[in-house]
């Protein structure tokens, strides 16, 4: 910190109290976590300086030699954790990861049968005729992906989201009484709508999902299916999630980010089977530019973390914890989405409290206590009040919490949101963001999180 102090020491002052500001207060964001001081010193090296588009062994520029040793390492690792046929550790994150599924469907799928018709080796090869009619082609196709107030991702087909404007569109929810998939709902949508692709996987869904059935299901309709495991890619390395929850001997094409329950950097993945191998592996130039290098040797930092047996009990206890998270609300009579959890996320329907989202997220920040609203299903209301606060136990795992650290975070969260009241606007109307926390209650909060 010196050293940047010495440049901008607004920057150093800044980074010294994101540390202060994560270790005074409970982080319960459910997609973040604490990376190694391994993999963080592996983020700040010189290999940042290197140019290297392409693949290994195949660049666009010269002395690459550094940085295919840590692709290869990288993808080496994410293949034997995940039991995966190929790995694609280039992208930047989440949503680029998603991209390069995307394109890397579209361009086995619709693109490659394409240029086979006309003979062609390549897109440089076509007519201007010819080549309109492969835009029109690849931009006339269709995907079925979770929604967003079940719990799905942006990426996931919503709307304003690039994914759900480069493809027709529709959604799957959850079981409007149970909150629940409804595989069969699934199916019945699958086959009225017969997409490309179907996307499983969520950002606020707290179940497992049967990723044999999804593959059931994209086979009937000759869907590849993606499955978009960013959140619970820690459980599924940790073999908390084997079998029909372990997405990738079900999936086609796989998509993570490195950074959530993985506890890697800041990034994403692609895991693919064989016959995607090929076009998710020209994620550059179809998507991506240079790759961060840097940042891919954290991965393979963080993969070799992930693949030594401390790690499956870490993932073991992120679920345990979640479900003693989840116990310790349904005791003090809170209300929680699907009334429970089986992974690493629970979302408290704050409703009950007679609170928005936003409300509850303000007061509980206040005390002490980091999470984030979150639509509920068929949420009254909207995505930017919501009437949820999503909670995730990875990061206060990764600080050694246990069952009882975890039911007293309950209980300081349901003491917080019963203490709060929602305030009115300045006309006197009830308002969605306005609230009071009773007197002392946030100060005393903070104090007992400190202790924790
Ligand atoms: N996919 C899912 C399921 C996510 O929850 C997220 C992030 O929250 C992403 C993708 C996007 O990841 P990133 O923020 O790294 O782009």
């Amino acid at each position: 910190l010196e050293v940047i102090a010495a440049v901008e020491p607004r920057i150093a002052e800044a980074t010294k109290q994101e540390l202060v500001d994560q270790r005074a207060s409970l982080k319960l964001i459910a997609s973040e976590n604490y990376a190694s001081p391994a993999v963080l010193l592996t983020m700040g090296s010189w290999l940042s300086d290197k140019y290297a588009e392409g693949t290994v062994g195949h660049r666009f520029y010269a002395g690459c030699q550094n940085v295919d040793t840590v692709e290869s390492l990288a993808a080496e690792h994410a293949r034997e954790l995940f039991g995966a046929e190929y790995a694609y550790v280039q992208p930047h994150s989440g949503i680029d990861a998603n991209l390069v599924a995307f394109w890397s469907i579209l361009a086995h799928r619709v693109e490659g049968p394409w240029l086979e018709k006309f003979g062609a080796r390549g897109v440089n090869d076509l007519s201007e005729a010819d080549w309109e009619s492969l835009r029109a082609e690849l931009g006339n196709q269709r995907l079925l992906g979770m929604s967003l107030d079940a719990g799905g991702h942006l990426t996931h087909g919503f709307r304003p989201n690039i994914s759900g404007k480069m493809f027709h569109q529709q959604q799957y929810g959850t079981d409007p009484e149970t909150g629940l998939l409804d595989y069969d709902a699934v199916r019945a949508k699958a086959k009225e709508f017969k997409p490309l692709v179907i996307v499983a996987g969520y950002s606020a869904y707290p179940r497992r999902v049967n990723f044999a059935k999804m593959r059931e299901i994209a086979d009937e309709v000759g869907a590849t299916l993606m499955v978009d495991m960013a959140h619970f890619a820690g459980l599924v390395a940790g073999k908390v999630f084997t079998g029909e929850e372990d997405p990738v001997p079900h999936a086609h094409i796989v998509t993570t980010t490195t950074h959530k329950s993985l506890r890697g950097p800041r990034g994403g993945m692609v895991l693919a089977t064989e016959e995607y191998a090929p076009s998710v592996d020209r994620g550059c130039p179809m998507v991506l530019g240079g790759p961060l290098s840097h940042v891919m040797a954290a991965k393979a930092v963080a993969l070799a973390e992930a693949r030594q047996p401390a790690f499956a009990t870490y993932a073991q206890n992120v679920a345990d914890n979640a479900k003693s998270l989840a116990d310790g609300f349904l005791s003090r009579g809170a209300k929680l989405v699907t009334g429970g959890t089986d992974n690493h996320i629970v979302l408290l329907d704050v409703s009950s409290f007679g609170l928005t989202g936003r409300q509850a997220e303000s007061a509980l920040l206040d005390s002490g206590v980091v999470t984030n609203r979150n639509s509920v299903p068929a949420d009254p209301n909207g995505a930017w009040y919501t009437s949820g606060v999503r909670l995730g136990t990875p990061a206060l795992t990764t600080r050694g919490f246990g069952h009882d650290e975890f039911d007293r975070v309950a209980e300081l969260i349901v003491d917080v949101l019963t203490n709060t009241s929602p305030g009115t606007t300045s006309a006197g109307a009830p308002s969605k963001a306005s609230y009071a926390i009773g007197d002392g209650v946030a100060e005393k909060t903070k104090a007992a999180a400190a202790e924790l």
